[in-house]
């Protein structure tokens, strides 16, 4: 149902991205990826893409702390494929320490590439969708963009700003057929997740197994991480014209973890 779409989702060579990538890729649409990796992984991932949708798929390495660089993706998306139609701001990292010791690079990365970045990609998105009379714009923001957790000053910040940038672009495109929502996924098994083990170790001197059931799994009352495919179902979702009164909403997938 999405042929003849363009989809550029920031942060998917890895992990929740990718799955969002392949799932919209599956439906037809046409694929820009983006985000840090090795570069044949990169080439076999973007092969794979262009199979699933018997079409176009580019990679384009704009680093989501680059406002221009951001810019220039998108128009370079346009320029090459016509339009911008999905966009899936979903690049992310996570930095594990109380505030007192909390590199101050490290604040200010997180919030460039998990938050702001996501403002530059409407910036430049919306007027391309308004031309077209159709768009949709998904974040991942995250069980953090409802509720906090120590040592996660700088992602909790990002992600409740997230929750707002969506209900006020929401506003702002309401009437042009555009929507925009955030998806909050509890914990997904994916790489950041198991990068922050070490960290979280550390700073509360507790094993690998303590980490994992009862500091991550401890607030998902389902005691299960979600999967990213799960999240890509639900991206996917929202791309669909049923979907499209869903829109300046914060939707929660996280194992009942913000109901308690
Ligand atoms: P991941 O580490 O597997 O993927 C992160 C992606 O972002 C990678 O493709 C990486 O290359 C890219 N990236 C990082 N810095 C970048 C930069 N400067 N420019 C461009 N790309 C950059 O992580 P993930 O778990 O798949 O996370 C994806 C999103 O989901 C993040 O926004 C994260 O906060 C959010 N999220 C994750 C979880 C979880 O439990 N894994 C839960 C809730 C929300």
């Amino acid at each position: 149902f999405l042929k003849g779409k363009t989809a550029i989702v920031t942060g998917s060579t890895s992990g929740i991205g990718l799955a969002i990538a392949r799932a919209l890729a599956a439906e037809g649409a046409t694929l820009v990826i983006n985000g840090f990796g090795e570069g044949d992984a990169i080439e076999r991932e973007r092969a794979g893409l262009a199979e699933l949708n018997g079409g176009a798929a580019r990679y384009d390495a704009a680093d989501m702390t680059r406002p221009d660089e951001i810019a220039a993706m998108v128009e370079r998306t346009a320029a090459e494929f016509g339009s911008v139609d999905i966009i899936v701001n979903n690049a992310g990292i996570q930095h594990v320490a109380p505030i007192e010791a909390f590199p101050v690079d490290k604040f200010d990365a997180i919030l460039a590439i998990n938050l702001s970045s996501a403002w530059h990609m409407m910036r430049a998105a919306v007027p391309h969708m308004k031309r077209n009379g159709w768009g949709r714009i998904l974040s991942t923001a995250s069980a953090h963009s409802l509720v906090a957790s120590p040592n996660k000053s700088a992602y909790v910040a990002a992600k409740h700003g997230i929750a707002g940038l969506t209900k006020t672009i929401a506003l702002e495109t309401a009437t042009h057929g555009i929507t925009v929502n955030c998806i909050s996924p509890g914990y997904v098994w994916t790489p950041l997740v198991e990068r922050q083990i070490p960290d979280t170790m550390a700073s509360r001197g507790l094993t690998r197994e303590q980490v994992m059931n009862d500091v991550l799994l401890a607030a998902q009352p389902t005691k299960e991480f979600v999967t990213a495919e799960q999240v890509a179902a639900f991206a996917l979702y929202l791309c669909r014209d049923e979907a499209k009164a869903i829109t300046g909403a914060n939707l929660s997938m996280d194992g009942g973890w913000t109901a308690a």
